[in-house]
């Protein structure tokens, strides 16, 4: 019988859909219609559990499951000791330490003393008192940004991913205490598995093109000039004399500078297209 990889991931909040995505880009064929804890999945030996992102880290670290998905501020948060296999890209945010736009408070020295509401407790406490800043946290499941105004603390530290949030509460951002993203997760030295290459080339793949085109041998040098890209680029010489087609890959951010660079070169039959999934 061939062993089933499980992997966790939030059934709920904004890492659910993106995460499902990722694992049907990486190729798993899963129905989630039923969103039940437990789905099979039909291609693969693989076993997906949907279960809440702030126990990932933990069924990780006792083994329930092989791998999870979930926020790096949760792995942060947690007591559970697992090993991050990628980052992810999707659900960015900050972990900012923020006073009400009435405090006297400028700088992160000056909370020293204040009572500060947040959902991150253990991550807070960490913060500080490596800055050897004494505060008091005081734990909040949910609303932490309306807590000053309550008079329930006199600061907070809560995820921030656009900062609308502090604007509309009227609150001050003063320092960042975490970056966080989603991240695929695992315990001890499993890093490897048919899983983890399949959604690992699936993160590389998101930000770069396969750029195609045809230009004259005259050109190649300048081409491959303007796509330096990560290896040399692939040179074809096609049917009809002195034409050669070129292929490389480029990051997506790059396109806009080096599309109209290309055109500009001589290059004709320029074809973008996206790549679905790519070990570098
Ligand atoms: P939630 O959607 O509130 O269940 O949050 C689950 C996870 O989403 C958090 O632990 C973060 O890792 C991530 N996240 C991304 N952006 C934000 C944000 N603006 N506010 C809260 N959580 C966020």
């Amino acid at each position: 019988m061939t062993d089933i990889t499980r992997i966790a991931v939030p059934n709920k909040g904004r890492l659910s859909e993106p995460s499902v995505d990722l694992l049907r880009a990486a190729g798993l064929v899963l129905e989630t219609s039923s969103r039940a804890l437990s789905v099979p999945v039909r291609n693969m030996p693989v076993e997906v559990l949907f279960v809440r992102a702030e126990d990932i880290p933990e069924l990780v670290h006792d083994d329930v499951v092989q791998f999870g998905i979930t926020g790096l501020d949760l792995v942060a948060e947690s007591v559970a000791d697992t090993t991050v296999v990628q980052e992810l890209g999707f659900g960015r945010c900050k972990l900012t330490a923020a006073v009400d736009e009435s405090s006297t408070v400028f700088s992160i020295d000056g909370f020293s003393g204040l009572r500060v509401a947040t959902s991150h407790p253990l991550t807070v406490n960490r913060f500080f008192s490596e800055k050897g800043i004494d505060i008091t946290t005081i734990p909040l499941r949910g609303s932490v940004e309306v807590a000053p105004k309550l008079d329930i603390a006199d600061a907070i530290v809560d995820l921030v991913s656009s900062g609308s949030t502090m604007m509309i509460n009227s609150l001050r951002p003063i320092a960042t205490v975490l970056e966080s993203q989603a991240a695929l997760i695992t315990a001890g030295d499993r890093a490897s598995s048919p899983l983890t290459t399949m959604i690992r080339s699936v993160v590389a793949a998101t930000r770069k093109r396969y750029v195609m085109m045809n230009v004259q041998k005259e050109s190649i040098a300048e081409i491959e000039r303007i796509i330096p890209g990560a290896d040399s680029p692939t040179v074809i010489s096609l049917a009809h004399h002195g034409m050669y087609a070129m292929h490389s890959v480029v990051d997506a951010d790059e396109m806009w500078r080096v599309l109209p660079a290309l055109e500009a070169a001589g290059a004709s039959a320029i074809l973008v297209l996206p790549i679905e999934q790519m070990i570098p």
